[in-house]
């Protein structure tokens, strides 16, 4: 048995990694697919879709490297997180489109909750702020307006399952339906105290238990492929959401070790042990991956533009002709002038979580260059990801010791710089920066034996780059006053 195959199913693509024992990628291939969106706001995704782009990178990836299933020792699965499908039990067809985490058409299921005085509750059990991005609200609008959808949920027809749920539902052929602990997590149905998914919060929600996948460990034989899939019966043993697997491939494995992914958003993610925090400071409270007996639990806080503002440089404001471009541009300066962005263009995620604020730039001079533009909002991704930094830790009470980084714009070395500068930590860069599938590959091949334990997949991760703080305390403090004004300005910006 050579390698361990990660299916990383993600929001805009499908992509199969075949990893062998070092971590080493030995084949991959992506495969993009159709985003739907039927109205404003409104996001979709085909599940079958889903599943053939999926089917094909998995038989892509074996035939590029010439393997049979008998050379594939397990199969590990990330997945977009919260993406909600229902599909019938004895069919195996979807009854609709899967509803995207992005989609907002569940709004106001949301708000009424949260007006009749459930928030805390919902808070308190699923350690998680009441919102549409997670699945709970999509599952009861889809009973509610697929017609004949709820009469045959209560007669037990219908299932639903979060994107790694219907992944293993297909590659069994439909023999087992079950999810993993840190998808569960995510439904705004299950308790994360009791491991239960809540008959309180099912019955507010107005869904059947009976549709709801069993629960499982995120490192845990749940069945094996049908045999005609890949000619032969292959185990999944391995699964969690993309963020969790990050935060594993990280070898984020003790309490306080922490991770950020810089891509179209920032995900920060930290592990606080088998004990949940819940937070005071707007983060929510969610079940990291784990391979052993107990569930680990983890803070997280979400920045929604992020690499994101860097496209917004190269695509609406034509200053940069790519995203790698703007290290050349922040580094042509010593400073911003004085500037600063907040890329608030969609509100502000954690620790502010306000939906009306806006994006600013704001205390520029007449000297403030093109490249001081870039400069400020290269800059924007690290404060945001200090605020929620510092968040952390008066969560937690776990001062920060390092920072663990990967996703795309973790590649600008002045990004890197600053970042430590500004959290006043280590800021360590991995070679592997595919670190979510590499998490669901460690997650699955610590289940089958393929890694004995943690000790053994630890001497896998290897550092390209280390940043450390240079920068000089009162600068630090003098530039961390701006950004709070600045912040202040995109908030009152949403005021009436
Ligand atoms: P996602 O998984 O969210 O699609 P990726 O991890 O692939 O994101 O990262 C892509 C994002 O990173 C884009 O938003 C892009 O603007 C940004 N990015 C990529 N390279 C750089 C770079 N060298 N400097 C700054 N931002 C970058």
């Amino acid at each position: 048995m050579q390698y361990i195959m990660s299916l990383d199913q993600g929001t805009t693509s499908s992509r199969c990694i075949l990893f062998d024992k070092s971590g080493n990628i030995c084949s991959v291939v992506n495969k993009e697919f159709r985003q739907i969106f039927p109205k404003p706001g409104w996001v979709e995704h085909d599940a079958e879709e889903i599943w053939d782009t999926t089917y094909e990178v998995a038989h892509a990836a074996m035939a590029k490297l010439n393997v049979t299933a008998k050379e594939i020792a397990a199969i590990g699965i990330t997945n977009q997180r919260e993406t909600t499908v229902v599909w019938d039990r004895d069919t195996g067809e979807p009854i609709a489109n899967a509803i995207v985490w992005q989609c907002r058409r569940t709004s106001d299921i949301i708000d009424k909750l949260v007006a009749d005085g459930h928030a805390d509750m919902i808070r308190e059990k699923t350690g998680l702020i009441p919102d549409a991005y997670f699945s709970g609200s999509k599952i009861q609008w889809l009973l509610d307006n697929v017609p004949g959808a709820r009469r045959r949920a209560a007669a037990g027809k219908l299932l639903f399952g979060t994107i790694d749920t219907w992944l293993i539902w297909k590659l069994t052929g439909g023999r087992v339906h079950v999810t993993d602990y840190t998808n569960a997590s995510r439904t705004m149905l299950f308790n994360i105290h009791t491991l239960k998914w809540d008959e309180e919060l099912l019955e507010l929600l107005n869904i059947p238990a009976s549709m709801l996948p069993k629960v499982r460990p995120s490192s845990f034989v749940y069945g094996k492929t049908d045999f005609e899939m890949f000619g032969g019966e292959i185990p999944i043993s391995g699964a969690a959401g993309d963020q969790q697997c990050a935060l594993f491939g990280q070898c984020c494995f003790e309490p306080g070790t922490m991770k950020n992914t810089y891509g179209t958003g920032c995900f920060l993610l930290m592990n606080t042990g088998t004990e949940p925090v819940m937070s005071r400071n707007g983060l929510v409270t969610t079940i990291a991956a784990s391979a052993g007996d107990r569930v680990h639990y983890a803070l997280e806080g979400s920045i929604f533009i992020a690499g994101a503002a860097i496209q917004w440089l190269r695509d609406e404001l034509g200053v940069i002709t790519s995203a790698k471009e703007s290290q050349q541009f922040a580094e042509k300066v010593p400073d911003t002038a004085g500037g600063y962005v907040v890329p608030a263009f969609t509100g502000l995620g954690a620790p502010f979580w306000n939906q009306r604020a806006r994006g600013c730039v704001v205390g520029i001079t007449r000297g403030f260059s093109r490249a001081h533009l870039v400069r400020a909002t290269l800059e924007s991704l690290a404060y945001q990801t200090h605020d929620i930094a510092r968040a952390m830790e008066r969560d937690s009470g776990i001062p920060i010791a390092e920072l663990k980084v990967d996703g795309g714009a973790s590649a600008n070395n002045f990004l890197m710089q600053f970042q430590a500068d500004l959290i006043g930590s280590d800021v360590y860069r991995p070679r592997c920066i595919e670190t979510t599938a590499l998490g669901a590959a460690y997650l699955a091949g610590l289940a089958v034996g393929y890694w004995e334990s943690l000790e053994d997949v630890k001497n896998n991760w290897a550092v390209d780059r280390v940043f450390t703080p240079e920068m000089e305390e009162g600068r630090r403090k003098e530039l961390l006053r701006g950004w709070d004004k600045a912040v202040k300005c995109a908030l009152l910006w949403g005021q009436d």
